[in-house]
């Protein structure tokens, strides 16, 4: 059995999201295993870019209402307690809803090679980002 101290939170980088997202590393596997696992936090109306994640990914919601949305329309609205389950490959983006602030755990595995498991794409447009606030 092993401690692990608290990590420090990094700013994410703003390639990658948009608004103020804060990552904090809780777990990254070493051989036999892959799982990574980082507690994100975002800022009201802040996002990730759509990407997609070769293993999938799981969300655990710890704190706020967020959003999840899906390249066919399909928005979720999450809350602290839900977790929402990504298949391999699916495009997507995640993130706070417009007016408040949102934490989950984001749990993924690297691919057996060991590469990069997730894809990053373009940013989610605000009126995409509006709209989607509408949804739900
Ligand atoms: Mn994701």
């Amino acid at each position: 059995m092993q401690l692990q101290p608290v990590r420090p939170t990094a700013k994410a980088s703003a390639h990658l999201f948009t608004g103020d997202v804060y990552l904090t590393p809780v777990y990254s596997g070493t051989g036999p295993s892959r799982m990574t696992v980082v507690l994100v936090r975002f800022t009201p109306a802040a996002r990730t870019n759509w990407h997609s994640h070769a293993v999938g990914q799981t969300l655990h919601v710890t704190e706020g209402v967020g959003l999840v949305g899906t390249r066919d329309g399909t928005v979720l609205r999450i809350r602290a307690g839900d977790t929402v389950i990504c298949p391999p490959g699916e495009e997507h983006w995640h993130g706070a809803a417009a007016d408040t602030f949102m934490s989950h755990l984001a749990m993924f595995e690297a691919e057996p090679g060991g590469s990069d498991p997730t894809t990053w794409l373009e940013p989610v447009p605000d009126e995409g980002y509006r709209a989607a606030n509408r949804i739900t």
